[in-house]
């Protein structure tokens, strides 16, 4: 792909003050070649100017001290004829011995080679002046196309940067107008979906004979694995796009766990597990996000139920010697490899294909929890070995609240 084309404003070479960098190699070039001046220019044909992005051994204070019209230009004839120029003395030579500029200062010689922009087109001068005229020393040329190999290079990773900076500003909007087309989808798919799992949990709850009894369990089962699978596509979608804020409010957690933990009866009794709830904040009302902590416990839960085929699950509440809530969720289930503790909280992660495979899921839950979890200044732990289980441990710095809680929906608006 041709490289992308940038303003000189835009790279850094025009009105950008003292340029450290492009002084560094002015100050080199003078030193190496013996030189009293060393200039960066770039040539502006349609602002009829040369002008000096940096220089050693000039006075370059004021904006008008940089810019010299093109006809005083000497290092216009080198970017004219892409050609490294050795001038030993200005003053005899037709092409300037008739500028200002040369006689203003006082320049004598001169040697100058090209530079060039990021797409290879030569556009302006690495050069050196003396005070007296006289022959460049044999190596001059040689050393100063080195010293413009390195202007060059300080300008291809300008423009490196600035394509990197586009490339990011426009992943940003596609992500941006990605997460919100997911969570506008999936805000429309949750309403009906709500409606038809809440129903077809009553209908569970009559007890249906026969087959008809065998096809509601079905359904419930079904349209409640839709239905989170649907939460967490929303609720990531709106922690990614920032639209969530953390709110205070009075919650009862133990209350909270327990209706959890309760919500998993009924398939923890069909896989023969105990479930338990070990609240030992005595109903301590506290001040945090209900629906973040909801969140939080069930997707811990969720797993822990998931990935649990003997045994059980618990989630332990209590409060850490430095005056945090802990939420501890336990399995005695399947495990994590310790290879996969790093990376399980990143979005779409899954500990292996097989896994997947087997217990299905979107690889949200995790990445969900993490983010709620560092949005409450929290912290989240987890202690897990393949074959032994997982217990995942949530501390949150959670006040105690003086007043009532108050029941809220899941989903943040
Ligand atoms: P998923 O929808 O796949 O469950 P999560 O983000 O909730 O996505 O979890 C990511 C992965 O972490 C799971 O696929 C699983 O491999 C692993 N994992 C999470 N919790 C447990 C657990 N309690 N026991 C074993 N593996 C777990």
């Amino acid at each position: 792909m041709a490289a992308k084309k940038y303003t000189f404003e835009a790279l850094g070479l025009v009105e950008n003050g003292d340029d450290r960098f492009l002084s560094n190699v002015t100050h080199f070039a003078a030193k190496s070649l013996g030189a009293p001046v060393a200039l960066v220019s770039v040539i502006q044909k349609h602002k009829n100017r040369q002008y000096i992005a940096a220089g050693a051994g000039i006075a370059l204070e004021d904006e008008k001290d940089r810019q010299i019209t093109l006809d005083q230009s000497v290092c216009q004839i080198v970017h004219d004829e892409r050609a490294p120029l050795i001038i030993p003395d200005l003053l005899a030579d037709e092409r300037t011995m008739c500028m200002w500029s040369i006689i203003q200062y006082g320049f004598r010689a001169y040697i100058g080679v090209p530079i060039h922009s990021n797409t290879g087109a030569v556009i302006g001068s690495l050069c050196c002046l003396k005070m007296e005229p006289g022959e460049w020393h044999a190596d001059s040329v040689d050393s100063l196309l080195r010293l413009a190999q390195a202007v060059d290079g300080i300008i291809v990773a300008r423009a490196r940067n600035l394509e990197q900076e586009e490339t990011n500003t426009r992943l940003k909007k596609l992500l941006a107008s990605r997460s919100s087309f997911t969570a506008h989808l999936s805000h429309e798919i949750r309403t009906p979906l709500t409606g038809l799992v809440g129903s077809i949990r009553l209908l569970n709850t009559m007890n249906l004979d026969g087959k008809a009894g065998e096809l509601v369990q079905i359904l419930n089962r079904s349209s409640t694995n839709l239905l989170d699978i649907v939460n967490d596509t929303l609720d990531f979608a709106k922690l990614d796009a920032g639209h969530f804020v953390i709110a205070e409010e009075p919650c009862d957690l133990g209350a909270l766990a327990t209706e959890i933990v309760d919500s998993f009866r009924a398939l923890a009794e069909e896989k023969g597990l105990t479930l338990v709830v070990d609240d030992q904040l005595d109903g301590q009302v506290l001040m945090a996000d209900r629906r973040a902590l909801e969140s939080i416990i069930h997707n811990l839960f969720s797993n822990a139920v998931k990935f649990t085929d003997t045994g059980g699950a618990t989630v332990t509440l209590s409060k850490t010697p430095y005056g945090l809530i802990e939420i501890k969720v336990a399995d005695t289930g399947i495990g994590i490899d310790q290879a996969h503790h790093a990376t399980i909280f990143d979005e779409f992660e899954q500990a292996s294909p097989r896994v997947a495979r087997k217990y299905g899921g979107t690889g949200l839950g995790m990445a969900i929890v993490k983010r709620l979890v560092d949005a409450m200044n929290g912290e989240i732990w987890i202690k897990s070995e393949i074959g032994k289980g997982a217990t995942f441990a949530v501390s949150l710095p959670l006040e105690r609240a003086e007043t009532v809680p108050h029941q809220a929906d899941r989903g943040w608006c």
